[in-house]
C-alpha cells in the first residue's frame, strides 16, 4: 500500500541521532585501536617474557597485527551483515503485513502507544496519523526498533575494524623495530600504558564520560592483558 517510504535517510534526520552516529563511528575507531594496542603489546611482552630472541619477537608482533586485523574484519563483517539482513527480513515480512492486513497492523501499532502510556483513543489517533504518513517507517521504529538503515555496510565496517586495529598494533611493531632487546619489555609496558591511557581520556572525551575513568579503565585492563601474557611467557620460557 503507501508503504514504500520507509528511506534510511529520514531516520537519520535527528540531530541527537546524527551525532552519536558520529561518535559511534569515533568510538568504534578508538575501540578497535585499544585492541590493536592491547593484543600486541601483551603478545609481544609475553613471547619475550618467555625469553624469546629478536627475531621471533618481531615474527609474533607483526603476525599478531595480521591476525588481529583480518580477525577484526572477519566479525565486523558477518557481525553487521547478518544484522542488515535481519532488519531487510523483518522490513519485508512487515512490508507484506501492512499490504494483507493494514487493519490489524493499526491496531498492533495502537496497542503499543497504549502500552507506552497514551489511552486507546489517542492511540488509535496517533497510529492512523503515522501510518498515513509513512506505515513502513511507523512499524520500523515503533515496532521492529529499526531507526536508521544506513548504518549497515558489511565491507566498510570490516575495513575501518582491520585498519584501525592495525594502527593501534603498529606502536608495539614499531617499538619492538627499534628498541634493543635488553629494554624491550619496560620501554612495551611504558609505551602502552601511556597511549592507552591518552586513547582512554579521548573515548571518554569524545563520549562526554569522566576522562579520568575513561583513561583509568582502559590503562588498567592494558596492564592486567599484559601482566597476564608475562606470567604466562615466564612459566612456559622457564618450563622449556
Ligand atoms: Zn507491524
Amino acid at each position: 500500500m503507501h508503504a514504500s517510504s520507509f528511506t534510511p535517510a529520514r531516520y537519520s534526520r535527528h540531530r541527537e541521532l546524527h551525532r552519536s552516529d558520529r561518535i559511534g563511528w569515533l568510538r568504534a575507531s578508538v575501540l578497535g585501536a585499544n585492541d590493536g594496542l592491547i593484543s600486541t603489546a601483551s603478545l609481544v611482552v609475553g613471547v619475550a617474557a618467555a625469553g624469546a630472541a629478536p627475531q621471533s619477537i618481531i615474527v609474533s608482533a607483526v603476525a599478531g597485527l595480521l591476525a588481529g586485523a583480518m580477525s577484526m574484519a572477519a566479525g565486523e563483517y558477518v557481525s553487521v551483515s547478518s544484522q542488515s539482513d535481519t532488519e531487510r527480513a523483518d522490513l519485508e515480512r512487515e512490508r507484506g503485513e501492512l499490504a494483507t492486513d493494514e487493519h490489524g497492523e493499526r491496531a498492533e501499532l495502537a496497542g503499543i502507544y497504549v502500552a507506552r502510556g497514551l489511552d486507546s483513543e489517542l492511540a488509535a489517533r496517533v497510529a492512523e496519523q503515522l501510518m498515513a504518513h509513512d506505515a513502513l517507517g511507523a512499524h520500523a521504529r515503533d515496532e521492529l526498533g529499526i531507526h536508521d538503515l544506513t548504518a549497515a555496510r558489511p565491507l566498510q565496517a570490516a575495513l575501518a575494524s582491520a585498519a584501525s586495529f592495525a594502527v593501534g598494533a603498529a606502536l608495539p611493531v614499531l617499538t619492538v623495530a627499534l628498541v634493543p632487546r635488553a629494554q624491550l619489555v619496560p620501554v612495551m609496558v611504558g609505551t602502552t600504558l601511556v597511549l592507552l591511557a591518552g586513547l582512554g581520556a579521548l573515548a571518554a572525551r569524545v563520549g562526554g564520560a569522566s576522562v579520568l575513568v575513561g583513561s583509568g579503565r582502559v590503562t588498567f585492563w592494558g596492564a592486567v592483558a599484559m601482566a597476564v601474557t608475562a606470567a604466562a611467557g615466564m612459566l612456559f620460557g622457564a618450563a622449556g
